[in-house]
Order: structure tokens, then C-alpha cells, then sequence
């Protein structure tokens, strides 16, 4: 298990062309400072088939930094998998923190739910099964919940980013930070549309698109970071 969680990732797909770098970046400023927790998650996630699922170390340890930065409380998780993003988030909010987590598939969750135990954090996640959009729809019906979270960050199918911006710039206060992952899509979005793979076409399109809006929508400042696969950090400024 040490090996697996001591062995450099790549993100996928992978935007730092150095392998030597990213391995540079690894080791010397992220693995020495990933808490034990995490470094277990990712070993117990590496077997899965869609092991790359998982959220760069590199771009969790920005995330972890910028909970902090906001003195995140309550936040909200789209797409979870097995859970590093999650546990990540669980242990840099405060003891009597909230996490409401949504996800399509309990089972990945389940990977990681022992060693989110074991961690003691289990207590500050609020895991909801199911599609992510009509989840915030149902969050949104409880007007307590406006302007209620510090923190979103979205994971999950690419192509609703927009959708779930129209719903998280409402649950998130002003001030807020809302992530979003994968935004670069492979470095995809940069290239001409014959050169990208056809089963890849979609998600460049609709994350082209994201990319736009985010820099014209007037609710936020935002920040493409080229960390992982593309890192949009966003914060609601009305
Ligand atoms: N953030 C996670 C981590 O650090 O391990 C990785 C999330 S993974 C890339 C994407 C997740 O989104 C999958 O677990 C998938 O089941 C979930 N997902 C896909 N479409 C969804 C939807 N419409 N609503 C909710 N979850 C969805
Ligand atoms: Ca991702």
C-alpha cells in the first residue's frame, strides 16, 4: 500500500509535458505535506478501473489551501468517486463542518468510506446518491440555503458545468469559491476540432464553452489554473 501511495501519478490526460517535472513537483512540495488519509485513499482507489478519476495530489493540495483561505465551513462536493476530493475537503473544514456530497454511484464512495472513517471526518459529510442537478435543485428549494456555502467544487459530467454554475453561484456566498475540475479537457480545447478524437469532441465543446462564460459572467473573478487538467477557480463577487 505504501508503495502504490508513494508512486508519481500523472493526471489524465496529462497537461505537463515533463513527466520529470510533474515527478519533481510530486515529490519534493506534495507528497511530503498529503496527510496519511489521502495518501491511503489513493492506494486503495489505484486498482480501480477508472483509477484516474481521482483528483490530481498536486491540484487537492491548491484545493486544501484554498478551503483554508475562505475558512470554508460548509460546502458542497459534485462528483466524488472514491473520495480524495472529499476526504481532502473533510479534513481541512473545521470539526463541525458540512459537506453535502452528490453522486450517481454509492459503490466508489464505498471505496474510500473506511478510510474516511478511520480519518474521524465521516461526521461532516452528508453523501447523497443520486444526479447531481435535481439534488441542487432540491438544495435550492430551502431558501436558508442561499448564499449559504463557502465552497463548491464540481467534478462530475462536463458537459452540465453551466447548469451547475446557475445553481452553486446561488448557494455559494458572495465571496464564495466555486472549482471546477477538468476544465482543459486533455489540452483539447487549444487544439483544431478535426484533430481531437471524435468520443472527445463533446466535452471540448461544452468545456469551450464553459471557459467562455466563466470570463464574461459578471457574478465572478476567475482563474484558469494549468494544474492537473484544468483547475477554474472561481469567487462570487455579488
Ligand atoms: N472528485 C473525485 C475524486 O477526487 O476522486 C472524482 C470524481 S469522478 C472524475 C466523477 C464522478 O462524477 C463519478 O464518480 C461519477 O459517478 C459522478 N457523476 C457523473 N455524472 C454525474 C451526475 N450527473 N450527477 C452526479 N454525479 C455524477
Ligand atoms: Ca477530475
Amino acid at each position: 500500500m505504501e508503495n502504490i501511495a508513494k508512486k508519481p501519478i500523472q493526471p489524465n490526460p496529462i497537461l505537463l509535458q515533463s513527466k520529470e517535472l510533474y515527478e519533481y513537483i510530486l515529490e519534493t512540495t506534495v507528497y511530503p505535506r498529503e496527510p496519511e488519509p489521502l495518501k491511503e485513499l489513493r492506494a486503495a482507489s489505484a486498482s480501480h478501473p477508472t483509477a484516474f478519476f481521482g483528483t490530481a495530489p498536486d491540484a487537492g493540495q491548491l484545493m486544501a489551501m484554498l478551503l483554508k483561505l475562505v475558512n470554508a465551513k460548509r460546502t458542497i462536493e459534485v462528483g466524488v468517486f472514491t473520495g480524495y476530493s472529499l476526504l481532502l475537503t473533510a479534513l481541512a473544514i473545521p470539526d463541525d463542518g458540512q459537506i453535502i456530497a452528490m453522486d450517481i454511484n454509492r459503490k466508489s464512495y464505498e471505496i474510500g468510506l473506511p478510510i474516511i472513517q478511520k480519518a474521524g471526518v465521516e461526521h461532516k459529510i452528508d453523501f447523497i446518491e443520486s444526479q447531481a442537478l435535481p439534488a441542487l435543485d432540491k438544495l435550492l428549494e430551502n431558501q436558508e440555503n442561499e448564499g449559504s456555502f463557502d465552497f463548491a467544487f464540481v467534478d462530475a459530467d462536463k458537459g452540465n458545468y453551466l447548469n451547475y454554475h446557475e445553481r452553486l453561484i446561488k448557494l455559494v456566498k458572495v465571496g464564495g469559491i466555486i472549482v471546477y475540475d477538468n476544465t482543459l479537457w486533455g489540452g483539447t480545447v487549444a487544439w483544431p476540432e478535426e484533430s481531437v478524437p471524435a468520443a472527445k469532441r463533446d466535452v471540448r465543446q461544452s468545456s469551450i464553452e464553459f471557459n467562455k462564460s466563466m470570463v464574461t459572467d459578471p457574478r465572478i473573478e476567475s482563474s484558469l489554473a494549468p494544474l492537473g487538467d484544468g483547475l477554474t477557480i472561481c469567487r462570487r463577487i455579488y
